[in-house]
């Protein structure tokens, strides 16, 4: 049963049993109104307790059930809550673990509210492209004032119940106790069964103002933030709404703002996007009972800029690593790289010095490669030269023990030559880190001919291990996320050379969503970096056409911020990106007589980008490169920067028709260039990749 009742004395207890989670489905929503009904109606009852099993109140709405006529079917949460509002006899809230969303507005109509310290409450509705829609932005605001519940309403994040209690007013919790929430909650419901008339948050007030003017502010930085996204702004405009405008009104405007957006095609794509992430964790023919292999010890290769932000993860995860170069030098550098990443975790306060320092005894530094032989995953993260990486993988095979998982964090190389290098190509896969590799969610785990499943397996539970979205990637020159970069570049490249500048680019693709566009990215990155890449590529392939307008700009010395000038100036050792007028000069010459027809609109300049990315998306899939198109999706929204809300290119490429995508493909490229035969097929059967 979904929902059980017992009474304990005059008090009757309705538990919310429903695993894992406790969701707010279309079932647990007729039986919760059913047992309350029965719990109000019953004579020998004066108080009611609402509690949840499984160490969780209720994480909210069940979202599986959305955009299915079960979400909105009767009972709805917000009768569920009409009835709790007409309650003559007291409720109270028990809440243990999580209580998020559609849980958290449930508890918020009851009368009292008590909870354990480490409980955590959220209103996560903007993540995935709405508002709360029973009541959450017009409660909250009057139980821990405006200013608090913006915050947690805007951003989503989750608070837990005794930093809640800390908060000067607050009407939220009746306690906070440290204890059997159960015993405590039918302690107070007998406690207060006569006490008249029932206090619901609804008939007070916030205890504090948001004033216009911050409003205005808070709007514009919100609007910066989520780039395009509508939910954030749209909650804080009714939690506002909590300050001026009647109850009842509020809510009704509440609930039409959530059906608004629920149904829209932002939410639709951020939704596309959670279960794409989800998953991406199966790997069809790999067995979900395969063993790991226990990773208790990590080696990194490498004191650089990866191999330092690799070393973080690990920390951070708890396990102890040994930094391994090849002068004391360079390990000194890296050691303090750490610990200054550290150093901001403490300057923002999610780190204390002592755990600062815990972490950091925990990093162990060597040049001798034997002091690493005994870890069970070495990460190497040497320069990307095929002649460093193959002698660092002949002496791992000469020094690591049996067993242990050799994994390279090389970008464009191929694994399996790698895995060629040792005796033990059961044993090696690629891990591709992002950077930084501290903060980046992404984490491809690229799976060689002969990786073995369980080093498979070991791979994508470490990933998780590490708080990273692990998409598997097989072997190509780039995998997934990289490989299709370079087309989403060519055709930037090719909006250059016919007149736009990198600014007209990069603008245009901000404003579609992606954080930074092409030219910013490179600039930051240091362009020497993609240079290096296309000069290998070039030796293999000598007929491959060169990308002269950054070769040129490599020439000039111009890698970006690093070197103070790349394909725009940054005056003053600053970061702040202007226009250059000696790339403007040297682009010049790459245009003999341009500027025929009309210059694309951004919408026409972000599309030609997009599409390239969904083009080498399809042959990407065609090879079975990524398993699925939404692993695609996820290793772009995760990793590059595409906005979440647009549900990752080929989610996007099945919204705009694929038979628009390919017209529009074919008008924008040179003659003679093939449409990957993926996306000729399905748009000829009128398919989608989904
Ligand atoms: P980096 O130049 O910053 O660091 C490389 C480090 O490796 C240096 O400290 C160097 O001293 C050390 N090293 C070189 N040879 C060694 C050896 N034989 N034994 C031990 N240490 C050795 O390079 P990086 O940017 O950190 O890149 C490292 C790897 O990560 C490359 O394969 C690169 O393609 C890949 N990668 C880089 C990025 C990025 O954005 N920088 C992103 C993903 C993957």
């Amino acid at each position: 049963m979904p929902v059980t009742s017992r009474v304990d004395g005059n008090v009757a207890v309705v538990t919310i049993d429903h695993p894992p989670v406790n969701g707010l489905g279309h079932l647990v929503r007729t039986e919760l109104l059913r047992e309350l009904r029965q719990a109000l109606a019953s004579d020998a009852i004066r108080s009611v307790v609402v509690t949840g099993r499984q160490g969780c109140f209720s994480a909210g709405a069940d979202i599986t059930e959305f955009g299915t006529p079960r979400s909105t079917a009767e009972p709805t949460l917000a009768e569920i809550i009409g009835e709790i509002d007409a309650s003559a006899k007291p409720i109270v809230a028990a809440i243990d673990g999580t209580c998020f969303g559609g849980g958290l507005e449930l508890a918020l109509a009851m009368h009292y509210r008590v909870a354990t310290p480490s409980s955590t409450l959220a209103l996560p509705e903007v993540s995935l492209g709405f508002v709360p829609g029973s009541g959450g932005t017009q409660r909250l605001p009057r139980a821990i004032g405006m200013a608090a519940a913006a915050d947690l309403i805007t951003t989503g994040k989750s608070r837990t119940a005794a930093e809640l209690a800390e908060i000067p007013v607050q009407r939220l919790f009746e306690d906070v106790y440290d204890g059997d929430i159960v015993v405590h909650a039918v302690q107070v419901a007998a406690r207060i069964d006569d006490a008249r008339p029932l206090p619901r948050l609804r008939d007070l007030t916030p205890s504090d103002r948001i004033g216009d003017d911050q409003l205005t502010e808070m709007r514009a930085t919100l609007r910066a933030q989520h780039r395009g996204l509508e939910a954030p702004v749209a909650a804080l405009d009714l939690v506002a709404r909590s300050a001026t405008t009647p109850f009842d009104d509020a809510i009704a405007e509440e609930r039409g703002t959530f059906l608004r957006l629920v149904g829209g095609a932002q939410s639709a794509g951020l939704r596309h996007v959670f279960f794409a992430e989800r998953q991406a964790r199966k790997i069809p023919d790999l067995p979900e009972e395969t063993i790991t292999r226990p990773i208790e010890t990590v080696v990194v290769i490498g004191a650089g800029t990866m191999g330092c932000g690799i070393v973080v993860s690990f920390l951070n995860a708890g396990v102890p690593v040994t930094l391994i170069d090849t002068t004391r030098d360079a390990l000194e550098r890296g050691r303090l790289t750490v610990a200054a990443i550290f150093d901001s975790y403490v300057r923002k306060g999610t780190l204390s010095a002592r755990e600062k320092d815990t972490r950091l005894l925990r990093l162990r530094t060597s040049i001798d490669l034997h002091d690493g032989g005994n870890a069970d995953l070495v990460v190497e993260a040497v320069f990307e030269s095929w002649d460093v990486k193959r002698s660092v993988f002949s002496r791992l095979d000469a020094v690591m023990k049996p067993g242990a998982i050799l994994a390279s964090n090389t970008s464009t190389l191929d694994v399996d030559e790698l895995a060629d290098v040792t005796e033990r190509p059961q044993d090696v896969v690629g891990l591709h880190f992002f950077s930084p590799a501290h903060v980046m969610k992404l984490l491809e785990v690229v799976r060689g001919a002969r990786t073995a499943p369980d080093v498979l397996a070991t791979a994508m539970t470490t990933a998780r291990r590490l708080g990273k979205t692990a998409v598997m990637s097989g072997v190509c020159d780039g995998f997934i996320g990289n490989r299709m970069l370079q087309s989403y570049r060519d055709a930037a490249g090719r909006l250059l050379r016919s007149g736009l500048s990198p600014q007209d680019i990069d603008s245009a693709i901000e404003s579609f969503g992606f954080a930074m566009g092409p030219y910013r990215v490179g600039d930051l990155a240091g362009n020497d970096v993609g240079w290096a890449v296309r000069r290998r590529r070039y030796a293999e392939n000598p007929d491959m056409p060169h990308d002269t307008i950054s070769d040129t700009l490599c020439e000039m010395g111009r890698f970006g911020q690093k070197t103070g000038a790349g394909w725009y100036d940054y005056p003053n050792g600053g970061r702040n990106p202007v226009p250059s007028p000696v790339v403007e000069e040297m682009l010049s010459r790459f245009r003999p007589g341009i500027a025929s027809g009309e210059r694309p609109t951004d919408r026409q300049i972000a599309e030609r980008l997009v599409f390239a990315l969904i083009d080498e998306g399809a042959r990407i899939l065609d090879e079975g490169i990524a398993q699925r198109p939404s692993d695609i999706d996820v290793v772009y929204v995760s990793g590059y920067g595409f906005p979440r809300h647009r549900g990752g290119p080929m989610y996007y490429a099945d919204q705009i028709g694929l038979d628009q995508v390919l017209a529009t493909l074919i008008a924008d490229n040179p003659d003679g260039w093939q449409p990957a035969p993926l996306l000729v097929r399905l748009a000829k059967e009128g398919g989608t990749f989904g």
